[in-house]
């Protein structure tokens, strides 16, 4: 049996993951159980899965938490401490599906708890890649991705000399707007940004994933993961979805990792590394697929992506700055006090302030780095979004 924790489960990636677990309840103890705001999912998954404790991050919900649970033998733990608390408890794998930056230090801790690490929050390797890889290769656990891209080389490159790889190619869908205009685009809503052509998921990322900015984040967490240089990295807009990512190697073999839009293969996967194990996903019937299609993204049109290809190039915490500036410029389109074209704009002028003045010679390896990168990046882009009410 696997003791399992998971970080985010009220969220896309933790309801599919449970949704896994629910299928073999015998295999798995639930360690910890943490949401944020969704308080109904949490108690009714908490009673059905029977979890050591289960974590309200936002403090202000705990009283409510602990309230339904009463009674229940289940302990119940609220704000940034009991998410500490839950990530320190002894596990064997703990997976990463909080969104955004707040992901970083519970999944830190769960490795150095001793926990392999089943990875969805990209944030993590984005803002603190070096710090995260340093951390499972000192604990000896596995860092395993989970993102649907990044868990499709990883299993190409299973039994592979990772010196023979070339190149490595990154599949996006173009997201909601890929045939749009850009005069369309700089119009576009919350709203209509928060639909995806073939994924099911969270808010935030299929916002991200119609901008690009997700794929740019993917295109940092490829480099970090899997120690590339910035021109082994490509993307393709694939718009079927189907194939994930492409992995090239010196001697012209292209290994293409194809399969449906499920997040749960690759949650599945990564719980039963280094098993395959039987998992309730389409099986593809390719004659019915008949082709699958592949264009360059225009950057013009994705901005975000060649922001990102920058950050490689800057390298050092330019990946906990972007990211930062990424979260703040998104609330802001989602809050309606920016356009949506606007957000790659806040990015860039706070990439540029930083790294034309400073930045570039801290620690990567100190959380207290990261963290302080992460700040400076929300602070500047809140300044860059004020200019835009003035
Ligand atoms: P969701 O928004 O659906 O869920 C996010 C989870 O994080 C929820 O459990 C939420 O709690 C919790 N949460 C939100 N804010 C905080 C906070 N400040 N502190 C602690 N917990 C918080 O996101 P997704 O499941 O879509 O994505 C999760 C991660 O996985 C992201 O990093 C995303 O990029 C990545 N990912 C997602 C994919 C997908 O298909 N969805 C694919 C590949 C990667 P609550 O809901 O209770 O508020």
């Amino acid at each position: 049996m696997k003791r399992l924790s998971i970080f985010g489960a009220t969220g896309s990636i933790g309801q599919s993951t449970l949704d896994l677990i629910r299928r073999e309840k015998e295999n798995f103890q639930i360690v910890a159980l943490t949401g944020a705001h969704n308080i109904d999912d949490l108690v009714s998954d908490a009673l059905e899965f029977r979890p050591d404790c289960v974590v309200c991050a936002i403090a202000s919900h705990f009283n409510t938490l602990k309230e339904h649970l009463s009674g229940s033998g289940i302990e119940v733990l609220g704000g940034p401490s009991g998410l500490k608390d839950a990530a320190e408890r002894p596990a064997d794998i703990a997976l990463s599906a909080i969104v955004g930056a707040a992901g970083l230090e519970p999944g830190l801790r769960a490795m150095k708890a001793g926990a392999h690490l089943a990875l969805a929050n990209k944030e993590s390797m984005v803002a603190a890649g070096a710090l995260m890889k340093k951390t499972a290769a000192d604990k000896n656990v596995n860092l395993i991705p989970v993102d649907s891209e990044h868990s499709a080389i990883f299993q190409a490159l299973i039994g592979e000399d990772s010196n023979s790889v070339e190149r490595v190619i990154l599949t996006a869908s173009g997201g909601a707007f890929r045939n749009w205009s850009l005069e369309k685009i700089a119009r576009t809503t919350p709203e209509q940004a928060a639909t995806h052509p073939n994924w099911d998921m969270g808010q935030r990322i299929t916002i991200d994933s119609a901008s690009l900015f997700n794929k740019s984040l993917e295109v940092i967490e490829a480099k970090e993961l899997f120690d590339l240089n910035p021109d082994q990295i490509e993307v393709l807009i694939h718009p079927q979805s189907l194939i994930h990512a492409l992995v090239g190697f010196r001697d012209g073999a292209l290994m293409a990792h194809i399969g449906p839009p499920d997040m749960r293969h690759a949650i599945g996967f990564a719980l039963n590394y280094p098993s395959r194990k039987h998992l309730p996903v389409e099986r593809l019937d390719l004659t019915k697929i008949g082709q699958f299609d592949f264009e360059k993204p225009d950057f013009e049109k994705y901005p975000a992506l060649r922001l990102a290809f920058q950050v490689l190039e800057i390298g050092q915490l330019s990946g906990a700055l972007y990211n930062a500036a990424k979260e703040i410029a998104l609330d802001a389109f989602i809050g309606r006090k920016i356009g949506f074209l606007d957000m790659a704009h806040v990015v860039e002028r706070v990439l540029e302030r930083t790294f034309a003045t400073s930045g570039s010679s801290v620690d990567p390896l100190n959380l207290e780095n990261v963290l302080m990168m992460d700040q400076m990046g929300r602070d500047q882009a809140n300044e860059e979004i004020l200019k835009f009410s003035s």
